[in-house]
């Protein structure tokens, strides 16, 4: 019997989300209405991250809450997902509960995992999710689009464990871009181009990143576009010099990892701390109000003291307005990658061990800490000044910039819908109010 409700779960990156907008397309367009988990469904999709031990976590929690939820809101339903799903079950549990399908990155990962929880039905590959959604233009439930150009990559950072699992770079080619972007700006004043790898964008021609987002613009008046994170070293000329254009975001959220030389060198990242700080210089000369972010992980194996005073101190160089700080998480399938840093722990006594644990987190709170400060620094520069921000709820905002605004909106004003806020700050908290 085909579905007539479905839930989708997802956590992970803005590519999965992107990915599950796209699952939820696809199951309007088959007639399944698509409900908010916790609500009964008759199939219930989790698509699932492995990016750190923290995402598997995540993960397993939702897999589990939705085999829960299966059982005890839809004691009843059909089985069946799609109409090509072939579900093999027992007769007994046919009649006693929906479906439960894994997908996403800890699925292709670790299917063995998964497929003996009681509740799940099926395990997609990342193969079989990209066969699924092909072609597809997001459906998002949110305030803003997230149009995926690319996916995966063909670098292998020591730490990486997604790039092996997403594949070698594949671009969607730019024709069917802008046209699903044209379809998304009829519903969205915003859209935020993703992939995994964003800046190894090639269409089939050889046109980059900095040639689609060019041809985008010219299709965006009235709109903006957000670039989603980035890598450092695929940041180029051409792409400096769109920055100055009102219609892309004055944000660039951009992988760092370490402002340690010799720790970037054994992530293989293939840049280094002053190549990182001439390009953010740059990008800041061409967008002086830009929004940079960046992502660091502490305590990656050789990362002593003085390498981690190397990173705070650059840290402190850089003209950032937030960090999003990760301890290190040895990932299955990078082992033989961060081995060579790893043997230097070899030996070390389980006390020790756990003092080190311990340094890391004292290491992420403290970089967490100097985060929250540059939050407040950069949001304080723009008080006074009136900005353009995407209504998300009837009570926040999403400026260009990135700045989070509390607002209070009149019943007309709907999420997604784009407005000007004049910027004040109360108890170090911002507001918006409309202009
Ligand atoms: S560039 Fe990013 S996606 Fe590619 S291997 Fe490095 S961390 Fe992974």
């Amino acid at each position: 019997m085909k579905p007539r409700t479905a839930a989708i779960l997802t956590t992970g990156c803005r590519l999965n989300q992107s990915e599950s907008d796209a699952l939820r397309q696809k199951l309007l367009l088959q007639g399944v209405t698509v409900v908010e988990s916790p609500q009964p469904a008759d199939v219930y999709y989790v698509n699932t991250c492995t990016v750190t031990a923290g995402a598997d976590r995540s993960s397993m929690q939702l897999v589990h809450r939705a085999c829960r939820d299966a059982l005890r809101l839809k004691p009843d339903a059909p089985r069946q997902t799609t109409e090509t799903l072939r579900v093999e079950c027992d007769a007994d549990s046919v009649t006693r509960r929906a479906s439960v399908v894994v997908l996403g990155c800890l699925a292709q990962r670790d299917p063995g995992r998964l497929r003996p929880i009681a509740g799940v039905n099926e395990v997609w590959s990342n193969e079989r999710k990209q066969k699924e959604i092909e072609g597809l233009v997001p459906s998002p439930v949110r305030s803003r689009a997230i149009l995926k150009v690319q996916d995966g990559c063909s670098r292998r950072c020591s730490y990486c464990v997604v790039s092996s699992l997403r594949g070698e770079p594949v671009s969607v080619p730019a024709d069917t871009v802008a046209e699903q972007f044209e379809r998304l700006r009829a519903g969205f004043g915003e859209i935020v181009l993703t992939g995994l790898n964003l800046g190894m964008y090639r269409d089939r021609d050889g046109t980059g990143l900095a040639g689609l987002l060019g041809r985008l613009l010219s299709r965006c008046d009235g709109g903006r576009i957000r670039l989603a994170s980035i890598e450092p070293d695929t940041i180029d000329d051409a792409l400096l010099e769109l920055l100055s254009d009102e219609r892309l975001c004055p944000h660039l959220h951009v992988p760092l990892q370490s402002g340690d030389d010799a720790v970037l060198a054994a992530m293989r990242r293939p840049y280094r701390t002053r190549d990182f700080q001439q390009m953010l210089a740059r990008a800041v000369a061409a967008r002086p109000d830009l929004a940079i972010g960046c992502d660091v992980i502490c305590g990656f194996p050789g990362e002593d003291e003085s390498s981690f005073e190397r990173t705070r101190r650059f840290l402190g160089e850089l003209p950032l307005a937030y960090l999003h700080v990760f301890s290190f998480s040895l990932r299955p399938g990078t082992e033989e990658r961060v081995k060579r840093e790893r043997v230097k722990q070899e030996g070390v006594k389980q006390e020790t061990q756990r003092a080190e644990v311990c340094v890391v987190r004292e290491r992420v709170k403290e970089l967490r800490r100097f985060s929250e400060q540059r939050r407040q620094e950069y949001g304080a520069r723009f008080v006074g000044t009136v900005r353009g921000a995407i209504v998300e709820t009837g009570r926040s905002a999403l400026t260009d910039n990135y700045l989070r605004l509390g607002v209070s909106c009149p019943a007309g004003l709907a999420p997604g819908a784009l407005a000007r806020f004049r910027i004040n700050m109360e108890s170090g908290k911002l507001y918006g109010s409309l202009c």
